[in-house]
């Protein structure tokens, strides 16, 4: 696979897409992980992912995040390039600044949660508001203790991860991504890691954001139920590309393609 440049400089419509995949690849040696992949994000749309396992789910997020070069296409983010940039009327692979810089548009959640150890759960949210965007402490603590409050842990602000069960530290995951104002917010299987008994409070958190904040996110998940309920769309992935997509209706009630209807029979 070559990098091709055959790609526009910037993605246009009224709104354009907020995230956009123009023929995505990626390989790890001789096995390709994303073949060719072509996605488009509406503002305000939750889509999610679900597959089976290695059909490239979380290869998608992490290359939304920027944790690995992809070895072809272009992935746009609110109409602009993010895994390239423009030299000369052309792209050209970003390099880091250009990377810090968009990176910021992009909030994540894994089902590790990676919350500071050493930090009460108000100091983790507030440390990339004020490490990284300079935001001055007492604003970013109004705005995260604000946060705090959505995902229901106001009380717990001043508590340390060891102190908190894994759904309220998920939670904490939650509003601190939050605090960074990203434009994309992607869910990796938040709930997997999780206690069954605390699986809801979390999931009740996501729905909160759907119904209520405009944010354009993307989710992917095991828990078809879940995925059913709040999503706008749903893409069923096989093999590195998108096998079938439609509204939950669609897939979860008349999948067209054998594959979906075959995953769906062995999953519920
Ligand atoms: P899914 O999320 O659908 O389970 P992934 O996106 O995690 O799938 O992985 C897709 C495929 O890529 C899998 O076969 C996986 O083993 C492979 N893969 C993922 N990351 C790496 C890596 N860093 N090096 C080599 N292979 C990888």
């Amino acid at each position: 696979m070559t990098q091709s440049f055959d790609h526009p400089l910037e993605i246009t419509g009224t709104p354009p897409p907020m995230v956009s995949f123009r023929n995505v690849c990626k390989a790890y040696g001789s096995l390709v992980v994303l073949d060719n992949l072509n996605l488009d994000i509406n503002a305000g749309e939750m889509v999610s992912i679900i597959g089976p396992s290695g059909s490239g789910k979380t290869t998608v997020l992490r290359m939304l995040m920027t944790l690995e070069q992809i070895n072809g296409g272009v992935i746009y983010v609110d109409g602009k390039p993010l895994t390239h940039m423009p030299k000369h009327g052309k792209l050209v692979p970003a390099n880091q600044r250009h990377l810090r810089q968009r990176r910021v548009d992009i909030g994540m959640c894994f089902q590790h949660f990676n919350l500071f150890p050493h930090m009460t759960a108000l100091e983790n949210c507030m440390e990339g508001p004020v490490q990284v965007l300079g935001m001055r402490k007492p604003e970013a603590r109004a705005r995260c203790e604000e946060l705090l409050e959505m995902v229901g842990m106001i009380d717990k602000k001043d508590q340390h991860p060891s102190r908190l069960s894994g759904g309220q530290q998920q939670r904490v995951a939650i509003a601190r991504a939050l605090a960074m104002r990203p434009k994309v917010m992607l869910f990796d299987e938040v709930t997997s890691a999780l206690d069954p008994e605390v699986i809801g409070e979390v999931t009740e958190v996501i729905r909160k954001l759907v119904s209520e904040h405009n944010l354009t996110m993307l989710m992917v998940t095991h828990q078809m139920g879940f995925a059913r309920d709040i999503s706008d769309r749903v893409c069923f992935f096989y093999g590195g590309k998108i096998e079938e997509q439609g509204p939950p209706s669609q897939i979860f009630g008349n999948p067209e393609r054998e594959r979906t209807q075959q995953f769906l029979s062995a999953v519920r």
